[in-house]
């Protein structure tokens, strides 16, 4: 373990980035988080200091870090939405790469050396075998998944030029809420299943669509890996230490390695509600490969991870306590 240490959240507003903060506050450490508040919501940050503003901000950027010594900094603060990506491509290539040089810029300016960062499944398209390693082919599919590919091809160059460490996370499916109840996921527009399952249990939506039930799956429905929030964030932790303890810039799969399809995370959904959540049929989501599992044995090596959510029931029946409370 580290002693007390200044970590800049970026987008520590945002769901993923909520839960990080309250697990290094928890863990003993200084969040500061940097948030533009564009998707994040300040009401739900649990503690630590906030600044609002935006990673395109140089000066503030400079500012910040000469003020206060930071040991690292967590990058939370991307645009997340495949389909969006598409159609406004300029938005993700200017806010999750042009932007996120700017922060790199910053950190190299004032010699702070340690980065981790929130890569994604998206990165390697439509895989060519399952699980996915972390050698398998990157070939995303959608300009959301290029914007990470960037990233990472500017964090290996950047090691190579400048010596920064940067550890590599690519999340696959984040799910579930903390445990408290007090935070969870909160997208406006919705579009991610879990949640959406359970605005139907709540009486907020008719049905959930199931997006394809052709496809090659014991029950034709898309498999995905589905990994709780606080598993992500305590990879963070680990992560940190090991930079904090001298590591090397490392890339990392995040998921529980257990594929759920479609229709078995509506049942789950049904089951833990109580409630009955209509299903409608539909087409496929452009884009949407059919399985995507992790491979995770280098992150349960390397940093010594391990899931504390194991089952699909668990990590719903969170999702739904801050659902039910939300
Ligand atoms: N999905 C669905 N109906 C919805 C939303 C999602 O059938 O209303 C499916 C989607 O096609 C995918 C899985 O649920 O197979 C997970 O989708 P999500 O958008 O939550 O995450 P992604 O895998 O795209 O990151």
């Amino acid at each position: 373990m580290t002693g007390r240490l200044n970590i800049l959240v970026v987008g520590g507003c945002g769901y993923i980035g909520t839960h990080m903060v309250k697990a290094l506050m928890a863990a003993g450490h200084h969040p500061i988080t940097l948030d533009n508040l564009s998707t994040g919501h300040r009401d739900l940050l649990p503690g630590g200091e906030f600044i609002a503003g935006d990673i395109g901000d140089t000066a503030l950027l400079d500012d910040i870090f000469v003020s206060q010594r930071i040991d690292a900094v967590m990058h939370f603060a991307a645009f997340i939405e495949v389909g969006e990506s598409v159609s406004d491509p300029l938005k993700y290539y200017g806010n999750n790469v042009a932007r996120t040089a700017n922060l790199l810029n910053a950190m190299i300016r004032h010699d702070v050396k340690r980065f981790i960062f929130s890569s994604s499944a998206a990165i390697y398209g439509e895989p060519d075998y399952t699980p996915i390693d972390e050698d398998h082919p990157l070939n995303p599919t959608s300009p959301y998944g290029e914007t990470k590919l960037w990233v990472e091809k500017m964090l290996a160059a950047c090691d190579n030029a400048y010596g920064l460490r940067a550890v590599v996370l690519r999340y696959f499916n984040a799910a579930g809420a903390d445990e408290s109840g007090t935070i969870g996921e909160r997208h406006e527009p919705e579009s991610h299943l879990i949640p959406l399952v359970l605005e139907v249990a709540r009486g907020k939506r008719e049905h959930i669509k199931i997006f394809g039930v052709d496809y090659p799956t014991p029950d034709g429905t898309c498999i995905r890996d589905y990994i709780h929030v606080n598993d992500l964030v305590s990879a963070h932790l680990a992560a940190i230490d090991a930079l904090m303890e001298g590591a090397g810039s490392g890339v990392y799969n995040l998921g529980n390695s257990r594929g759920v399809s479609v229709r078995e995370v509506i049942d789950t959904a049904a089951r833990v509600s109580g409630r009955p959540i209509p299903v409608v049929e539909d087409r496929r989501r452009p884009g949407d490969p059919a399985i995507l599992v992790a491979g995770s044995t280098k992150i349960r090596n390397d940093l010594n991870w391990q899931p504390r959510f194991e089952s699909l029931e668990e990590i719903v029946r969170t999702a739904w306590k801050w659902h039910a409370s939300s």
